[in-house]
């Protein structure tokens, strides 16, 4: 007999589990998410938010293209409630294409500055994205930098370094330098852009950072959290960071975000959801796992990229970046940036 209890013994919190996990699945208080970013940020976040409230959240992560695809086909039969992106290119193509349903939330509103939000309420960013100058330590004086578009300049023949104006962040940089600069002026920059190239645009950020590391080049142009990735690791790269247009402007920035989809079965907890990501515990998250920095203006930075400073912003609704995303890359094709 008692040789007989201890197996169904063992079986007994597995059971329970696998039950929770069914009754998880057929309440209203599942959400599902379909997700764009990587599961090593998804993934901490999201166990927090079902340890806080017992929702559970089903997760469907692909790239972004794909994703926005399935969403299209599935149409109302869609079982997402939420979509999670990177970039408001991204975000505001899915918006142009009838994918998400505009929420009003007092809080979002007050979590999430104008600037980093869609005008219509269809998406909100959760973490900001800087794109700045990097420069190589040995060679360059930072006090010789200042703006995007110095970077144009003869000085700088033979010293730039850039990734290929087919990512999605070159071509909304460019497009809000063509919102604030105008067109004429934002193509003669690319265009001194290129003339100063020292080498072959690069696949990513990371092959940036190299090459300004190795003095391939003096100065590029990056995201931020690839930076701090890179002197996590080799803390002792000669490579600084310079903050953009501070005199001007502001360093231009993007986000990561996400909205409730169209036909999103359970959207009053989709944007729960989102509302508890722009909260003080999500947003710690984002910055601690992806040295992005917060959305939301009242959460710390991560010690590891604090000592960088704070920095003006471009106050330009990042929703430019989508609506002049075509019309800066065939500015960027016109002016000779692959
Ligand atoms: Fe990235």
């Amino acid at each position: 007999m008692t040789t007989l209890r201890h197996p169904f013994k063992a079986l007994m919190p597995a059971l329970a589990s696998a039950l929770l996990l069914v009754a998880g699945q057929a309440s209203a208080d599942t959400i599902t998410v379909y997700s764009a970013r990587n599961e090593q940020l998804i993934k901490p976040l999201f166990d927090t938010y079902t340890k806080e409230t017992g929702t559970q959240i089903q997760v469907l992560t692909d790239k972004e293209g794909p994703l926005l695809e399935r969403l299209k086909a599935e149409g109302a039969k869609s079982p997402a409630d939420v979509l999670i992106t990177v970039d408001a290119g991204n975000l505001w193509h899915a918006g142009r294409l009838g994918l998400l349903r505009p929420i009003k939330s007092p809080l979002l509103n007050a979590n999430i500055p104008a600037n980093l939000r869609d005008p219509k309420g269809e998406w909100y960013g959760l973490s900001v994205r800087a794109r700045t100058m990097i420069y190589n330590k040995k060679f360059v004086n930072p006090s010789k930098l200042s703006t995007y578009e110095a970077l144009a300049e003869p000085e700088w023949k033979g010293k730039l370094c850039l990734r290929t104006s087919k990512k999605v962040y070159n071509q909304s940089l460019v497009a809000t330098m063509m919102a604030t600069l105008g067109e004429q002026k934002t193509e003669e920059v690319v265009r001194g852009w290129v003339a100063n190239l020292a080498t072959d645009v690069f696949a990513d950020d990371n092959g940036v950072i190299k090459a300004v590391a190795a003095g391939q080049c003096e100065v590029g142009i990056v995201n931020t959290y690839y930076l701090a990735r890179a002197l996590d690791k080799d803390p002792n790269m000669p490579v600084g960071l310079f903050w953009a247009n501070q005199k001007e402007r502001g360093v231009h920035v993007n986000v990561s975000g996400a909205g409730v989809t169209k036909y999103a079965p359970n959207a009053a907890g989709g944007q729960k959801l989102i509302e508890w990501l722009s909260g003080d515990t999500a947003q710690s998250i984002y910055t601690n796992e992806d040295f992005e920095y917060p959305a939301n203006p009242k959460v710390k930075p991560d010690s590891i990229i604090r000592h960088w400073g704070p920095f003006k912003m471009d106050l330009i609704n990042v929703s430019k970046a989508g609506e002049l995303q075509a019309a800066a890359t065939k500015l960027m094709d016109r002016a000779g940036y692959r």
